[in-house]
């Protein structure tokens, strides 16, 4: 048989030999292929009738059979294959013509050793993949610029068959995350599962903070998701190398630092610090709504007892209202306002006069907005573990004798947990400061929508988060 195409260059297919080649119709009616030019045609052909949106509907395929019937235990030529079966793989095409390799399998028996197998196919990477080898590595290439419908489209396969693949690259390139050299790792819980219920709306993601590579995903939330983790730490013996652990003053991975990593030091990055005081400013914020709508609700009260002065009543509904509009006007639509820091204030005149007049009229919130910018300008001015223990000593005070509950709760948190926030001093290195925008690709991932029906992927996508281009769209 003449060597139409080379068969190596073109499937990445070796030891074995092309016996026949043909192009089959819808119907199923195949046409012989006989030599290179016949081949260059139907390939042109193709590429004319897609070009019209009407390709497809042929197939090349091209039957194959092994070169060398050898024993693949003793390497014996005397191995007797007896056929079992034929398999059809799709291997990369030409062109925009599709094409697949049609092979025999084989029992076989070995007089020699005496041994008995099943006829293994080297350019498959699993028994029972429906792609070659090459045509895999191609899928995987192209994925890493491409979204999954556009792979499907370019190299005509489907899109369970891109994942697939990708799956299986991912699982072996994330079989084993190694934890040698990890000296400093950030644990953080991202909310990503609304559907869910309780802890399973959550995932735990431990990253190496000088690499930035992600060391464990796993679902649910504290010590509980970390009993894998914990386990291969144990196994691998870094634990003792990891000086510290990088965390939110929750306090729900105390347990397993404990346990797990009893050398190493928690610090509560800054990142988690303000982000506790501006939860506090919402919660404050909150609170004062739903106060005013209290009163309101009394006044009308009081409105109907006096049901007999309609007049006064009358007056009265008119300023209930006033003053009604009047503080959720302050309050309503500003919620952002007491959020923003004050440099990006400074910018906006209108915005500053907004806040300054909200914060004169809720003293509450006046205090926790001046609590937050205190705080972080702890962050940015104080140079040294020293200055800033003394820094923070000192606003602990304050927000202890603000007489504001939340505030209070905060005192004590950071009070209870000082050490660990001066962590951010004493390992400068030690801040998920890029936590946030990751845990924002987290989230992006899930609206790509395969996080939620396939957490297998998506978990191994979040292990390869730190590799992706954020601008990827279209899953
Ligand atoms: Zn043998």
């Amino acid at each position: 048989m003449m060597q139409t195409i080379p068969l190596y260059q073109t499937t990445g297919i070796s030891g074995f030999r092309i016996t026949r080649i043909r192009t089959v119709a819808r119907s199923g009616k195949a046409t012989e292929i006989k030599g290179q030019d016949e081949c260059a045609k139907a390939v042109r052909r193709e590429e004319r009738l897609s070009r019209r949106g009407c390709g497809g509907r042929r197939q090349m395929v091209i039957t194959i059979e092994r070169r060398h019937a050898v024993c693949p235990d003793c390497g014996s030529t005397k191995a007797k294959y007896y056929k079992a079966g034929v398999r059809l793989i799709q291997c990369q095409g030409f062109g925009r013509l599709k094409a697949f390799v049609e092979v025999a399998v084989h029992h076989i028996y070995c007089p020699e050793c005496r041994s008995m197998s099943y006829e293994h196919l080297e350019f498959l990477t699993n028994p029972r993949a429906r792609i070659t080898r090459a045509l895999e590595k191609e899928i995987v290439e192209k994925r890493r610029k491409m979204s999954i419908t556009d792979v499907a489209d370019d190299l005509g396969v489907s899109r369970q068959v891109v994942r697939e693949a990708e799956i299986r690259a991912l699982e072996l390139k994330y079989r084993r995350v190694p934890l040698k050299g990890v000296r400093r790792i950030g644990i953080d819980e991202v909310y990503v599962f609304h559907e869910e219920r309780g802890g399973r709306q959550f995932i735990t993601v431990v990253r190496d903070l000088d690499t930035g590579r992600v060391l464990n995903v796993s679902r649910g939330k504290g010590e509980d998701a970390l009993k894998m983790f914990a386990s291969r730490l144990r196994r691998s013996g870094v634990a003792a190398e990891i000086e510290c652990v990088a965390m939110d003053m929750a306090n729900a991975f105390a347990n397993f630092v404990r346990h797990s990593l009893p050398d190493a030091l928690v610090v509560f990055d800054h990142f988690h610090v303000v982000k506790m005081i501006n939860d506090i400013i919402n919660k404050i914020r909150r609170a004062a709504m739903a106060k005013i709508n209290a009163e309101t609700r009394q006044a009308l009260k009081e409105l109907n007892l006096s049901k007999e002065e309609r007049n006064v009543a009358k007056k009265l509904e008119k300023k209930i209202k006033d003053r009604q509009e009047k503080a959720k006007d302050v309050l309503k639509g500003n919620m952002k306002l007491p959020l923003m820091n004050k440099e990006d204030l400074e910018k906006d005149p209108k915005a500053k006069a907004k806040l300054a007049k909200m914060l004169e009229e809720y003293s509450d919130l006046g205090k926790a907005y001046l609590l937050k910018e205190e705080l972080r300008s702890i962050y940015a001015n104080a140079k040294t573990p020293v200055a800033a223990k003394a820094l923070l000593e000192a606003w602990i005070a304050k927000a202890r004798a603000s007489d504001v509950g939340h505030l209070e709760t905060m005192a004590n948190t950071m009070e209870k947990n000082l050490e660990g926030v001066l962590g951010f001093w004493r390992f400068p290195g030690a801040t998920n400061a890029k936590t946030e925008g990751f845990n924002n690709k987290i989230r992006w991932l899930v609206k790509q929508a395969y996080g939620y029906r396939d957490y297998r992927y998506f978990r191994l996508k979040v292990l390869d988060l730190p590799n992706l281009k954020p601008r990827e769209s279209d899953y």
